[in-house]
């Protein structure tokens, strides 16, 4: 087997809560049984990096390599890895799919029992760590950990993508647009000539307006309270704009009067228990489908019972419903493909050192996605 022994590289390492990452040398040990090395090219940010470091108050979370939105390329493989070769082009997943598992076996789900998210919410991290740093061990965040030139993963958690893959690209398909994507077309199950409101313009609402309208959605209403976002909704699909702070009257409201009684699918991508509840008393009673894609973890939601006892349906969505092995490579050949967008995601191109201005612009709201450039291929 083709491995080097530890490799010495640098990584943005996210020592405590609430402070700006720092660029450190990290080592990474070289891939054991059915683990791979990979070289991360390019990586996108996501909310839910910002989450894990200002808003989640997981404590036993730290210190970690965050980043789980990458795309990279096989370095080398240790025993009992067939299906990777040193050169293939990846994508590390955050769900895994190890085909075995009864979660995996089951057409319903794209849980899998192996993925570090099946018992480790608490710190959003893998429990065995590949990484060190200062005589530390680093925690692998959603164990993935794509804010480093490299990581080490087990292939049960990485998708093999089209070596003609723009990775600088398709990295956004390891998290935010299957997420957004999948949560309209397998989660909701948008149908041809519906009406459907998007709540939360960032890539993943974004990626769910762009569901909707290949799902054949006849309205697509796009809410925020940043009305920047508007014109790229439009982009995406989107045909009406709302913001719920021009008006006085509460958004669903708002909605059910737009729409003679509300949505037929709204999908939550804000990850705020305000927004949720709004979003499913947006929907028309009868029928009308809500699902959650915002990320948190920190309260509890309500509504009045009558919300579900007239006919809607509640639901959440994790990685928008995709078994992700089978699916990323599948997402990557319908960018290729010209059949979803990805380049219009992305805002901005930073570097690894520039990582904490990438965070910045997330925060204040000043990009839809920012890729960071790792290593060259
Ligand atoms: P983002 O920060 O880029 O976008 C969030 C958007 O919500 C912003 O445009 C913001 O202006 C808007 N917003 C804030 N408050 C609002 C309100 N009250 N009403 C309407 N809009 C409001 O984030 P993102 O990267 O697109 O992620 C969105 C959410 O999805 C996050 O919570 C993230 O953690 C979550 N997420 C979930 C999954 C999953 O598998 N379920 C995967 C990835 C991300
Ligand atoms: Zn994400």
């Amino acid at each position: 087997f083709a491995t080097r022994g530890v490799i010495k590289c640098h990584a943005a390492v996210a020592w405590k809560p609430n402070a700006p990452l720092v660029i450190e040398e990290i080592e990474v040990t070289p891939p054991q049984k059915n683990e791979l090395r990979i070289k991360v090219i390019a990586t996108g940010v996501c909310h839910t990096d910002l989450y894990h470091l200002f808003e989640g108050k997981h404590k036993d979370g730290f210190p970690a390599v965050l980043g789980h939105e990458g795309a990279g390329i096989v370095e080398s493989v240790g025993p009992g890895v067939t299906e990777f070769k040193p050169g293939d082009k990846v994508v590390p997943l955050f769900i895994s799919q190890c085909g075995e598992c009864r979660f995996c076996r089951c057409p319903k789900t794209n849980l899998c029992e192996r993925s570090w998210s099946s018992e480790r919410y608490a710190s959003m991290s893998d429990a065995e760590s590949h990484f060190t740093c200062r005589g530390q061990a680093i925690l692998q965040f959603m164990g993935t950990s794509t804010f480093s030139e490299y990581t080490v993963m087990n292939q049960v958690a990485v998708a093999k993508i089209h070596e003609d893959a723009r990775l600088d690209r398709v990295c956004l398909l390891g998290c935010g647009i299957p997420t957004g994507y999948g949560a309209a077309i397998n989660t909701a199950q948008v149908t041809p000539g519906s009406v459907c409101a998007v709540f939360g313009l960032g890539a993943v609402g974004l990626a769910a307006v762009m569901g909707c309208k290949n799902a054949g959605a006849s309205r697509i209403i796009a809410v925020d309270i940043n009305e920047k976002k508007f014109e790229k909704a439009k982009v995406f699909g989107a045909t009406e704009f709302v913001n719920p702070s021009a008006h006085s009257k509460p958004i669903s409201q708002v909605l059910h009067e737009l729409t003679n009684g509300g949505v037929d699918f709204s999908l939550e991508c804000v990850g705020n228990v305000a927004v949720m509840r709004s979003a499913l008393e947006s929907c028309v009673k009868g029928w009308g489908v809500s699902v959650l894609v915002g990320w948190t973890d920190m309260e509890d939601f309500s509504a009045r019972p009558i919300q579900l006892i007239s006919g809607k349906t509640w639901k959440g969505s994790l990685f928008g419903g995709y078994k992700s092995k089978d699916f990323v490579p599948v997402l990557v050949h319908d960018y290729m493909s010209g059949k979803i967008k990805l380049d219009e995601f992305v805002t901005h191109s930073m570097t690894l050192e520039q990582v904490n201005d990438a965070i910045e612009l997330m925060k204040t709201g000043g990009c839809i996605r920012t890729v960071l450039n790792i290593s060259t291929e």
